[in-house]
C-alpha cells in the first residue's frame, strides 16, 4: 500500500510540473487570459470551497458565462495543486454525443491536451492519464451497471440539467442512493436556466451557487418577428420558408461575415428547407454559401462538419435541430434563427400510444438557441415568432420521463438489480404516472424480457447488453441466433435512423413509385434491405450517390446506416452472441421467409389485422381499432394484401392513429414468432394472442396455436 501510494504521490508532482509548464508556455498563457475574462472564473473560488465543503452543488450561470468549459477544469486544476492529482478522476456528463465530443475537444485545447477524453457510445479517446472525461449521459448509465458504487470516481457532474432527459433523471435517482455510501463523491448539477430550488430540495436542501450575469463579453442584438414588416403574414402553422430565405439572403447580402444557425423543426422540414434554398441563386452558390444540415440521426463525423470553418469569403449556414441547442460553441456564428418549435415526442398512457407533433417550444429553450450566438463575438437573434407567442411558451418543456413509453427505462432499471420498477420510480424528481409504469412493464412481458416476478430472462439481460428500443435488440438476438444477421443488421439499422426514403413535397408520386420498385412482398422492411443492398454494389462502383438520386433515397441515411450496422455488429460480439465469423452468422441470410418471422418476432405486439373488402383492405389494432398506413409505405400503394396480418415499427397518433413501416406476416409466422420464446411463460401468451385472434375471430387458429406452442415449447426445453 505504501508502494502505491508513493507511485500515487510522484505522478501527482508530474501532473503538476506538468500543469505549469503549459501555463507558463505562451499559447498557455493566452489561453488563461482568456478564461479569466469568462465569469466563471471571477466566481472560481467561492465554486470551489462549496464543492469541497458540500457533497452535492448546484450552478447555474448565464448561457456563455463558462460552466460547461470551466468548471470541470477548476476542480482538475485546484486537484493537480493541491497534489492529488493522481487521484482524482471527474466524470462530466452531456445530454448528447456531440456536446461531450464537442466540448471535450475545446477543454483539451485549454489545457495543452493533458489528461482530458471523452467517451460516447463506441466512440472515445481515453487514456491511462485522462483525469477529465467528458461523456454521455447513457456512458455513466451503463458504467453504473457494473460498478455500482463509481469506485475512483472523486467528482460526477451533470451539466444541462435542465433538459430533463429521460437518462438525466434515472441517473439522479441511482446518484442519490450512492451518495450516502460514498461520503466524500461530489455532485455538482449545472444548467443555464434551471429550477434550482426543485434540485435543491431533491437533494436535501443542496447548496445552490448562481454565477452573476457579467456584462456579455459579446454585444448581443434581438429581432422579434414583429419587427420586419415582411413578417406581417406569419402564419403559426407554417414555418415560412418562404421568411427564413429572405432573412438568410438578407443577412447574405448586406450583413457582416459571419455563419448562421438556423433552428428547424425537424429533419423533413431541414432537407425541404435545403433543397429550396440549394435552387436559389445565392444561398445554392458553393462559391458564396456552405450549407450543412445538423440533426440526430446523421453520423458523428457528419455532425462534426458544423465546427469546421468554411474558405474566406464563403458564409456558413447550419440547418439543425435542437441537438446544437445546448452546450456547444460553434466557433464563427453570429446569426441564429430560431423558428420557435421543435417535434415533441408525448406519450398517450392510456391509449398506449406514443404521439410526436411539432410543438412550441419552451421559454428556457428559446434562451439556449439564442446563447449559440454571441458566444464568441457580438451575436445577433431572430425569433421567428411575435413576442406574444413566446410570451405563451411554456417556462420549462415537460421532463421526459413524464411524456414517453419507459420500456428502455425499467429494464434498465431491472438490469441494476433493482427490485420493484415502481418504488424505484416512485423515488425520482417527478414520478410518471402510474399507468405508464404499468404499461411498459406489461410491454416488457410480452416481449419476454421479463418473468411474471419482473425479473429478468435471459433474453432481457442480453437485451440490457443492447442499447436500444428493447424489440429492436430482440431482432438483433434472433438474427444472431438464426444466421441472418445482415439483413437484420439493416433493418435494425434502418429503424433507428430517419426514414432513408425521402419523399419530397413536389415529387411524391415518384418517390412513392420508387420505393414501390423495391417491394415484392409487402414489407417495408425488406424494401429498406433491398434498397441498401442496391446502394452498397453502387458504392462499389462509385456511384452511390447517382443511385441515392434516382431513387428518392438519403445518402446521409445511407451512410449512417453503413456505421450503424458496425455499431450493433461491435455490440452484439461484445454480448457474446455472435463471434466475428460472418459467413456462419449469415449463412441463412438470403431466406427471406426468415427474416420476415424475425422481423415478426421483435415487432410483436405491433400487430394489425388486414380486413379485406370488395376493392381494398382495411386495418384494424386490438386497442384502436381502426388505423391506417403512412402514404409512403409500400403497402399502402397495394389493393390487397395477401397476408392476414401486418406486424408494424410504430404506430403514431397524429389526428388519426397512423402505422409507418409495415411488414406483412403470414398466420403460422405469427403463431411461431410472435410473443416470447423463452422457458415458462408461455402461458401467458397463450392468453394474450389468444385474446388476438379471438378479438379477430379465428378459433380453429387459437387452437391450432396452442397445440403447436407447446410442441414448440417442449422442444426449447429439452
Ligand atoms: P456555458 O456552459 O456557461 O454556456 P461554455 O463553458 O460552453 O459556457 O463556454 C464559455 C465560453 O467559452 C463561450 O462563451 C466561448 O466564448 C468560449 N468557448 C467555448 N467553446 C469554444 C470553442 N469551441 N471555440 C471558441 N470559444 C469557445
Ligand atoms: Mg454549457
Amino acid at each position: 500500500k505504501a508502494a502505491m501510494e508513493k507511485i500515487l504521490w510522484q505522478r501527482s508532482l508530474q501532473l503538476r510540473d506538468q500543469q505549469h509548464a503549459w501555463q507558463d508556455s505562451p499559447e498557455g498563457r493566452k489561453m488563461l487570459e482568456f478564461r479569466k475574462s469568462l465569469p466563471a472564473y471571477k466566481e472560481k473560488d467561492a465554486i470551489l470551497t462549496a464543492i469541497s465543503q458540500n457533497q452535492v452543488v448546484i450552478i447555474s450561470g448565464e448561457t456563455g458565462c463558462g460552466k460547461t468549459t470551466q468548471i470541470p477544469q477548476f476542480i482538475l486544476e485546484s486537484e493537480i495543486e493541491s497534489v492529488q492529482g493522481a487521484g482524482c478522476s471527474i466524470i462530466c456528463t452531456q445530454p448528447r454525443r456531440i456536446s461531450a465530443m464537442s466540448v471535450s475537444e475545446r477543454v483539451a485545447s485549454e489545457r495543452g491536451r493533458n489528461w482530458v477524453g471523452y467517451k460516447v457510445r463506441l466512440e472515445g479517446i481515453k487514456g491511462r492519464d485522462t483525469h477529465l472525461l467528458f461523456c454521455t449521459t447513457g456512458i455513466l448509465l451503463r458504467r453504473l451497471l457494473v460498478d455500482r458504487n463509481l469506485k475512483g470516481i472523486t467528482h460526477v457532474i451533470v451539466d444541462e440539467i435542465h433538459e430533463r432527459g429521460m437518462n438525466e433523471d434515472f441517473l439522479l435517482i441511482v446518484i442519490k442512493d450512492l451518495l450516502p455510501r460514498r461520503p466524500e463523491l461530489r455532485l455538482i448539477l449545472m444548467s443555464a436556466t434551471l429550477d434550482a430550488e426543485l434540485f435543491s430540495s431533491y437533494f436535501g436542501g443542496a447548496r445552490i451557487l448562481r454565477i452573476p450575469e457579467a456584462l456579455r463579453a459579446a454585444d448581443f442584438k434581438e429581432y422579434g418577428s414583429q419587427t420586419r414588416e415582411s413578417l406581417s403574414c406569419w402564419n403559426p402553422d407554417c414555418i415560412g420558408f418562404n421568411l427564413i430565405e429572405y432573412l438568410l439572403c438578407n443577412i447574405c447580402e448586406n450583413e457582416r461575415p459571419g455563419a448562421v444557425l438556423v433552428f428547424m423543426t425537424g429533419w423533413d422540414d431541414i432537407s425541404s428547407l435545403k433543397d429550396k434554398l440549394l435552387s436559389h441563386p445565392i444561398l445554392g452558390d458553393p462559391s458564396q454559401v456552405l450549407l450543412l444540415a445538423c440533426h440526430g440521426s446523421m453520423a458523428s463525423s457528419e455532425q462534426r462538419l458544423i465546427f469546421d470553418e468554411p474558405k474566406d469569403g464563403v458564409r456558413k449556414i447550419v440547418l439543425a435541430t435542437n441537438i446544437t441547442e445546448t452546450s456547444i460553441t460553434i466557433n464563427d456564428v453570429v446569426f441564429v434563427l430560431d423558428c420557435g418549435k421543435a417535434k415533441e415526442t408525448s406519450y398517450d398512457a392510456l391509449n398506449n400510444t406514443p404521439c410526436l407533433l411539432p410543438s412550441w417550444i419552451s421559454k428556457v429553450s428559446a434562451q439556449q438557441r439564442r446563447g449559440r450566438a454571441g458566444r464568441v463575438q457580438p451575436g445577433e437573434c431572430y425569433h421567428l415568432y411575435p413576442r406574444c407567442v413566446y410570451e405563451a411558451f411554456a417556462e420549462y418543456q415537460l421532463p421526459e420521463i413524464l411524456r414517453t413509453p419507459l420500456q428502455s427505462l425499467c429494464l434498465q432499471i431491472k438490469s441494476l438489480k433493482l427490485r420493484s420498477i415502481s418504488e424505484f420510480l416512485s423515488r425520482a424528481l417527478q414520478s410518471p404516472e402510474l399507468l405508464a409504469v404499468q404499461n411498459a412493464i406489461e410491454y416488457l412481458k410480452i416481449i419476454g424480457a421479463l418473468d411474471e416476478n419482473e425479473n429478468l430472462t435471459v433474453l432481457g439481460r442480453y437485451l440490457t447488453m443492447l442499447p436500444m428500443e428493447p424489440k429492436l435488440g430482440k431482432m438483433l438476438v434472433l438474427g444472431a441466433i438464426f444466421n441472418c444477421l445482415d439483413p437484420i443488421l439493416t433493418v435494425v439499422a434502418g429503424l433507428s435512423v430517419r426514414d432513408p426514403f425521402l419523399t419530397p413535397m413536389d415529387k411524391k408520386d415518384l418517390a412513392e413509385a420508387a420505393k414501390s420498385q423495391f417491394s415484392r412482398d409487402y414489407s417495408d422492411h425488406l424494401a429498406l434491405v433491398r434498397a441498401y443492398e442496391g446502394w452498397k454494389d453502387a458504392e462499389r462502383d462509385f456511384a452511390g450517390y447517382d443511385y441515392c438520386w434516382k431513387n428518392f433515397l438519403s445518402v446521409q441515411s445511407m451512410k449512417a446506416i453503413d456505421s450503424l450496422r458496425k455499431e450493433f455488429f461491435t455490440l452484439l460480439k461484445d454480448a457474446g452472441l455472435v463471434d466475428s465469423n460472418t459467413t456462419i452468422c449469415n449463412a441463412w441470410s438470403h431466406e427471406e421467409h426468415l427474416i420476415r418471422s424475425v422481423i415478426c418476432y421483435g415487432l410483436y405486439p405491433g400487430l394489425s389485422s388486414v380486413v379485406h373488402n370488395e376493392k381494398s383492405f382495411s386495418l384494424k389494432t386490438m386497442e384502436d381499432g381502426q388505423v391506417l398506413l403512412y402514404s409512403n409505405s409500400v403497402n399502402a400503394r397495394e389493393s390487397k394484401i395477401p397476408y392476414p396480418w401486418l406486424v408494424f415499427n410504430e404506430k403514431i397518433k397524429v389526428n388519426a392513429v397512423f402505422l409507418r413501416d409495415s411488414t406483412a406476416v403470414s398466420d403460422s409466422v405469427l403463431l411461431l414468432f410472435g410473443g416470447s420464446m423463452s422457458k415458462g411463460d408461455i402461458d401467458g401468451h397463450l392468453k394474450m394472442l389468444g385474446g388476438y385472434l379471438e378479438f379477430f375471430m379465428k378459433p380453429a387458429i387459437a387452437e391450432m396455436y396452442q397445440t403447436l406452442r407447446r410442441e414448440l415449447d417442449e422442444l426449447i426445453q429439452t
